[in-house]
C-alpha cells in the first residue's frame, strides 16, 4: 500500500536542495527545508517515546511560531491527530475540548502549563507539554535528544490528519475530523489553479489555528516547495516590510482594508507581487474596486470552510469579479438546492451543498449531527445561502442562520447591506433580524459611519424606501464605531442580534 501519509505528498514537493529556504521571521531567523525536516522528525520521535498511537490526537494551544509549525508536520509524521485550538480560548472551553478530544498529549504556551495541567488532570489527559512562542519549552527541551531522522507513519488516505473546531456562534463547537487524502487533495488543486510556481514567496500573517492559515496557506508553499515570510500575527508594519519580497499574499478582508489605510501602500510596495487572494469572510465590493485602483491587482476571492477546506475559487487567468467567490474548483461539485433539497436553476437563491474529495467525513463522536448535515447524496449542507450567476460564478448571500423571514418573506442580508453600503458617509453595515411582534422578525441595521460623517436614520431609511420594497428595509437603524469581529473577520451577528433584541419594535 502506497503511505498516503501528507506529510508524504508534501515532501514530495520539497526542493531537492534540502539547504533551500522554508521560513524566514520578521528577525530574519532562517529555517531550510533540511531543517524543517529535521526538526518535524525529533518532535514526531517525541511523540512517539511517549507512546502515542496512530490515530491518537494531540491537542494543541500555541503561539504561532516556526516550531508551531514543525509540530503540526510532525503529528502527521507520527500518524496522529492534530487539534489545533485557538489561542483566545480560557478555561471553560478548553476542559470541552479536552473532554471531546480525549487527546493523549496537550501542549500549551509555557505560561499556561499550570492551567491546563490542571484541566488536562480533570479530562484524564496524560501528557502536558511546553512549546514556547521563542521555540522554547519542555517539548523542544525532549526533541534535543531526539534523532533528526523519523520514518514518517504509513497513513491511508482516509485516516484523520486533524480535528478542527469550528467556530460555531451557535450551540457547541463540533470538531470536523479532515483526513489525510480531504487535505492532499486540496493542496494539490490550489496549487494548479492558483499557478504556483518556482520563485513564489508567500507572505503568512494568518493565525495557524484555523484552516486558512494552517492548510490553504501552508500547503500551498510546501506542496510548491517555497519559502515563507513568517509572521507571528498581521501587524501592517511588519506586513509593510516584508511585502516587497513576496509573490503571493493570503488574507482575511480586514488585512486588505488595513493595508488601504497605510498612505504609502501602493504599486511601489508591491514590486514583486503576482497574486493576492481573500477569503474567510465576504470582501467588499468597494474594497476590491479600490485595492485594483490603488495597487493593479484584482484581489482573487475564494470560498471554503472548516468542514470542506477549499471550494470555490475566482480565476487566475480571467475576470476576478467582486461580490463572487468564483467557481467550483475542479473535481468540486457545487449546487444550489431549495428547502425540500431539489436541485435550483441558475441565478436562483439556494442552500449550498457541496460534494468533492476535499469534503470532511463527518464531526468528531457526533453521528447524528453528521448525518443531518449530508443529503442521501453525499453533498455536505455548508449552512451557506448563495446563487451561481449567468456567467457560472458562485456569489453568497450570508448564513442560513442569518437570513431573516418577516411577515412570511425572505429577506438576504446582503442584499440589503449592499445598498446601505452605497450610502455616503457609511463605512460598512450588518443587516440582521430581531424579533418583532407582528412580523416574527423586523429588518434591521448596524451602520459603521465614515470617520466625521453625520448620518442619521430617518434618512437613511428613506434612502432605502426609494430602492427596495417596503418589507426589505430595515425597521429600526443602529450606529457603532466598528461591527464585532471574531479572529478571521466574520461579523459576529449573533451578537449583534443579542445586543439590540430589546431595543424597541
Ligand atoms: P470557517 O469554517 O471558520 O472557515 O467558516 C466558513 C464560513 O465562512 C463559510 O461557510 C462562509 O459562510 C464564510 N466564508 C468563507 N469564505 C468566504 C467568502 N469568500 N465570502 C463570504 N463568506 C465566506
Amino acid at each position: 500500500m502506497n503511505n498516503e501519509n501528507l506529510y508524504v505528498t508534501l515532501k514530495a514537493g520539497f526542493p531537492a536542495d534540502a539547504a533551500a529556504p522554508a521560513l524566514e521571521t520578521a528577525d530574519a531567523v532562517r529555517y531550510t527545508y533540511g531543517d524543517l525536516d529535521r526538526a518535524s522528525a525529533r518532535f514526531a520521535g517525541v511523540i512517539t517515546n511517549l507512546g502515542l498511537r496512530p490515530g491518537d490526537r494531540v491537542v494543541v494551544q500555541v503561539e504561532k511560531s516556526p516550531e508551531a509549525l514543525f509540530l503540526y508536520l510532525a503529528c502527521l509524521r507520527a500518524g496522529v491527530v492534530f487539534v489545533p485550538l485557538n489561542t483566545a480560548y480560557q478555561r471553560a472551553e478548553l476542559a470541552y475540548f479536552l473532554g471531546d478530544a480525549q487527546p493523549s498529549l496537550v501542549v500549551c504556551r509555557p505560561a499556561a502549563e499550570e492551567a491546563m495541567r490542571a484541566i488536562a488532570g480533570e479530562a484524564g489527559v496524560a501528557h502536558v507539554l511546553t512549546l514556547g512562542e521563542a521555540g522554547d519549552g519542555s517539548l523542544a527541551d525532549a526533541a534535543r535528544s531526539r534523532p533528526e531522522d523519523f520514518a514518517t507513519v504509513s497513513r491511508a488516505g482516509d485516516d484523520l490528519a486533524a480535528i478542527l473546531y469550528t467556530s460555531g456562534t451557535t450551540g457547541r463547537s463540533k470538531g470536523a475530523m479532515l483526513t489525510h487524502d480531504n487535505l492532499a487533495s486540496n493542496a494539490r488543486t490550489l496549487v494548479a489553479y492558483w499557478g504556483f510556481r518556482h520563485g513564489d514567496v508567500l507572505l503568512h500573517a494568518l493565525p495557524i489555528f484555523h484552516a486558512h492559515g494552517l492548510f490553504v496557506a501552508c500547503h500551498c508553499a510546501l506542496l510548491n516547495g517555497s519559502p515563507m515570510l513568517w509572521l507571528p500575527r498581521f501587524d501592517v508594519d511588519a506586513v509593510m516590510k516584508l511585502l516587497p519580497r513576496a509573490t503571493v499574499f493570503m488574507g482575511v478582508p480586514t488585512f486588505y482594508t488595513r493595508l488601504l489605510e497605510q498612505p504609502d501602500f501602493g504599486r511601489d510596495t508591491i514590486p514583486a507581487m503576482r497574486l493576492f487572494i481573500s477569503g474567510s469572510a465576504p470582501l467588499l465590493a468597494e474594497t476590491h474596486r479600490e485595492f485594483e485602483a490603488r495597487t493593479g491587482h484584482a484581489i482573487l476571492e475564494r470560498y471554503g470552510m472548516t468542514e470542506t477546506v477549499m471550494l470555490t475559487s475566482n480565476p487566475l487567468d480571467a475576470a476576478r469579479r467582486a461580490g463572487t467567490v468564483g467557481f467550483p474548483l475542479p473535481g468540486v461539485a457545487v449546487r444550489i438546492a431549495d428547502g425540500e433539497g431539489r436541485a435550483l436553476p441558475n441565478g436562483e437563491i439556494g442552500h449550498v451543498q457541496v460534494r468533492g474529495p476535499n469534503v470532511f467525513p463527518g464531526y468528531w463522536r457526533m453521528p447524528e449531527k453528521t448525518r443531518e448535515e449530508f443529503t442521501a447524496d453525499g453533498f455536505f449542507r455548508t449552512g451557506d445561502l448563495g446563487k451561481i450567476d449567468e456567467r457560472g460564478y458562485v456569489v453568497l448571500v450570508g448564513r442560513s442562520k442569518d437570513l431573516i423571514i418577516t411577515g412570511g418573506y425572505n429577506v438576504y442580508p446582503k442584499e440589503i447591506e449592499s445598498y446601505i453600503d452605497e450610502i455616503a458617509g457609511v463605512k460598512e453595515s450588518a443587516v440582521i433580524g430581531l424579533p418583532h411582534r407582528d412580523f416574527g422578525e423586523a429588518v434591521a441595521a448596524v451602520i459603521v459611519p465614515e470617520p466625521g460623517a453625520a448620518l442619521h436614520d430617518a434618512d437613511v431609511i428613506g434612502t432605502l424606501k426609494g430602492e427596495l420594497a417596503n418589507f426589505k428595509v430595515p425597521k429600526q437603524v443602529f450606529f457603532l464605531d466598528e461591527l464585532p469581529r471574531n479572529a478571521m473577520g466574520k461579523v459576529q451577528k449573533n451578537l449583534l442580534r443579542d445586543r439590540f433584541a430589546g431595543a424597541g419594535a
